[in-house]
């Protein structure tokens, strides 16, 4: 039995994406220098001396529209949410002008094709450590000489990261306790999540510096990444301690599994009111046996066809055909597009599935607050 794209194997958590659709609609040449280099050196930017790394900006860089957030020290259009989850309209007024930013950014995302990953972290080069938005001591892996260039490469370690750290509120990651750049040449996996080995009720965040320069796809990841955080942290998944320590021991998980009453993503039993026991619950509870059955075939070409026919049968209830690859992803694409796409005005599955997020006043003020932080960081290109 193989544990291919089941919940408890780490390939799930990488994002592939092989864009041959969607290669016509990227910006044509802006590399990822062009595209971040103006948060590169904003008016009044200061870059802190050693280790620390984390561009900041003062409240005479807020443009008209925007406020200054004194914590991160980040200019942006700042929405207010009552408790409800009903957003000021008013303030929330640049949210057309954000789709459009976005849509020329990563419109297009959803529809690549999927494909299974590499081994994790055998190629890493870096690892940082996070404190808050900055990333600091960072350890070198051994590599071969041919990597010895990306491993260097640490400005744009830090761009990508400091890209990360400005779109989602470091309220919303005290968990995320690494950094790691890596690379599996182009076009493979750009990114992902892991829970770290030191200690699973914690992450980190790998990026492959390979594929960092394309704006749309690294945008859609990172967003894509921080929704597997979001949804399987200990507080919404606690974790399986016994099952951390050996992760390959089927036996363990299957028992595990078993005594599980929700539903059970890998690291652990989810709690009841979680966000994937929900969405799985209302979305993938009658469909789970056949894709089960699909994940216990062993043939490479035989499993393909089955994805593949997955899929191809209920196009309309995914927003991707990556989202149908497991619940995990599913809810991390949901995500992704409800934050990156204006509310759905359809009733399909996948509209359903990206309106899901809706019903969570948290995730509405949440999804204000990256709307705002992105268009700040997108019109200052
Ligand atoms: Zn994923």
């Amino acid at each position: 039995m193989t544990f291919r794209f089941s919940p408890s194997s780490l390939s799930d958590r990488w994002l592939v994406f092989v864009f041959v659709l969607t290669a016509a609609l990227m910006l044509a040449g802006c590399s990822v220098d062009e595209f971040l280099a103006d948060e590169d050196t904003p008016v009044g930017a200061e870059q802190d001396a050693g280790d620390d790394y984390y561009y900041t900006e003062t409240p005479e860089d807020c443009l008209e529209d925007e406020e200054f957030d004194e914590v991160d020290e980040l200019c942006y259009p700042i929405v207010y949410c009552d408790e409800e989850g009903v957003c000021e309209e008013e303030e929330y007024g640049f949210l057309d002008l954000f789709f459009d930013l976005v849509d020329e950014l990563v419109w297009g995302v959803a529809g690549g094709n999927f494909e299974d990953s590499g081994e994790a972290g055998e190629n890493t080069l870096v690892t940082y450590r996070v404190d808050g938005n900055q990333i600091v001591e960072p350890e070198l892996a051994a590599v071969t000489d041919d990597l010895l260039d990306f491993q260097a490469d640490t400005e744009t370690h830090q761009k990508i990261w400091v890209y990360f750290a400005q779109l989602i509120p470091p309220d919303q990651r005290p968990f995320l306790v690494k950094y790691v750049i890596f690379t599996d040449g182009p076009e493979e996996v750009l990114a992902f999540v892991t829970p770290d080995t030191d200690d699973p009720t914690k992450w980190l965040l790998g990026v492959d510096i390979a594929d960092s320069s394309n704006p749309e796809e690294l945008t859609f990841t990172l967003v894509h990444e921080f929704a597997h955080l979001m949804t399987l942290n200990s507080a919404q998944v606690p974790v399986n301690e016994e099952l951390a320590l050996e992760p390959d021991n089927e036996e363990l998980y299957e028992a595990a599994a078993a005594a599980c009453p929700v539903y059970f993503p890998g690291e652990g039993c989810s709690e009841p009111t979680s966000y994937i026991n929900a969405f799985y619950q209302r979305f993938w509870a009658d469909i789970y046996d056949e894709w089960s059955e699909n994940n216990l075939l062993e043939d490479e070409d035989e499993y393909a066809a089955a994805a593949e026919e997955f899929y191809s049968s209920r196009e309309e209830d995914f927003v991707s055909d990556y989202a149908a690859t497991s619940p995990e992803e599913d809810i991390a694409e949901s995500f992704a597009t409800f934050v990156l796409k204006p509310k759905p005005s359809r009733d399909t599955l996948a509209d359903q599935k990206v309106a899901f997020f809706y019903d969570y006043p948290e995730l509405v003020k949440l999804r204000a607050e990256m709307s705002g932080r992105l268009y700040s960081r997108l019109r200052r290109q």
